[in-house]
């Protein structure tokens, strides 16, 4: 596998860039959200317990995706440092150039396909 050229770098830092904007923004949402909930749980003597249950249920969704969020959002800036360093297209583990396509389909990948692989087993 050939490194990127120039070309294929700012095209990929663009996108790692707009993800990250896209991801703080979404994390931004869910705190907003959360804030809101507890406001309104202040504001209310009696909640029904449907009610709770229900929004214990929404809270539990926004947690498990902010935390999917968070971890991406991990990634893409590993990746954006990786790019200031000059070592972002390397296999963190085994140094090869993991590729364009590879790439192009997740900006973030930190390694080539069999390291992901085995990275994954462990
Ligand atoms: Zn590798």
């Amino acid at each position: 596998m050939t490194a990127l050229d120039e070309p294929q770098r700012q095209q990929l830092r663009t996108r790692l860039a707009q993800r990250q904007a896209e991801l703080l923004r979404e994390l931004g949402q869910f705190q907003r959200d959360r804030l809101d909930i507890a406001a309104q749980e202040a504001g209310h003597e009696v909640i029904d317990q449907a009610e709770v249950a229900e929004r214990r249920e929404r809270e539990d969704v926004g947690e498990a995706e902010a935390s999917r969020d968070h971890d991406e959002l991990v990634a893409v800036r590993a990746a954006l440092a990786r790019m200031d360093d000059g070592s972002y297209g390397e296999c963190i583990d085994c140094g090869v150039d993991i590729g364009f396509a590879r790439l192009s389909a997740q900006p973030a990948a930190a390694r080539c396909l069999p390291c992901q692989e085995k990275a994954e087993r462990r």
